[in-house]
């Protein structure tokens, strides 16, 4: 899939739409989801214009990569997440149903979190 420029990610990114930030660096922003399944709820994005997991993996650099990595355990951390537990999720692709096309990492924390998936 061919990234498009006006994801909203991609506008957040450049400005263009207010986003509750929590952590910004060269290589990341991250801000909190706009609609929260757990009391915290951030999204981290890394700056590149990647569509999803499979094409970060396939084309971003390992400066990038570790990037990501680093911002997300540092954010955990800032949210004393690491303390009680966290789950962090990336969705790729369709049937993961990822709604945004612009990879984005959630970091999920502040209740217990249930089953990793539902349950068939
Ligand atoms: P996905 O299903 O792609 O993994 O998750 C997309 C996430 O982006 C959803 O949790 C949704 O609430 C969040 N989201 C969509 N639009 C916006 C927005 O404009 N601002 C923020 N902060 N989050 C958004």
């Amino acid at each position: 899939m061919a990234y498009d420029d006006d994801n909203v990610f991609a506008r957040i990114l450049r400005g263009e739409i207010p986003c509750k930030k929590v952590y910004e660096d060269e290589q990341v922003l991250a801000f909190h989801d706009i609609n929260p399944q757990a009391p915290t709820h951030v999204l981290v994005v890394p700056k590149g214009k990647y569509v999803s997991m499979d094409d970060f993996t396939a084309k971003a650099s390992d400066a990038e990569i570790a990037g990501l990595f680093r911002a997300i355990g540092r954010i955990a951390r800032d949210f004393g997440a690491e303390k009680t537990g966290y789950r962090i999720l990336a969705n790729s692709g369709a049937h993961a149903h990822q709604e945004v096309a612009h990879l984005h990492v959630h970091i999920f924390a502040g209740r217990p979190l249930g089953p990793m998936l539902v349950r068939r």
